[in-house]
């Protein structure tokens, strides 16, 4: 004999076919990086989130990387050329003076 799904069962399965897929899920946790998104559409996220573990990991994670290239951003040592060391700037001031003055 099969058993019968339990009530919460049957109100996560309902729920999941009424909620937007996890495409668009993604694609509204993606703008919301770029603008505040209305109640609904957090409200969408907020419910997919509850049945969905896929989406709330691949968000959570989304989230880390963000931060962490922010902090790495911020840490890195700049690339600029006031940061290059005198003894290869120096190289490359003659490099391009003997370029300029003996053009090929
Ligand atoms: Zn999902």
């Amino acid at each position: 004999m099969i058993s019968k799904p339990s009530l919460k069962k049957r109100l996560m399965f309902r729920l999941a076919h009424r909620l937007p897929p996890c495409k668009a899920i993604v694609r509204l946790d993606s703008e919301s990086h770029e603008r505040r998104l209305s109640l609904r559409e957090r409200l969408l996220m907020w419910m997919h989130f509850r049945i969905c573990s896929w989406c709330q990991r691949y968000t959570d994670q989304i989230k880390l990387i963000r931060s962490t290239a922010s902090q790495a951003k911020h840490q890195a040592p700049s690339q600029s050329s006031k940061h290059m060391p005198e003894e290869s700037r120096a190289r490359l001031k003659r490099r391009l003076r003997e370029a300029v003055d003996e053009p090929s």
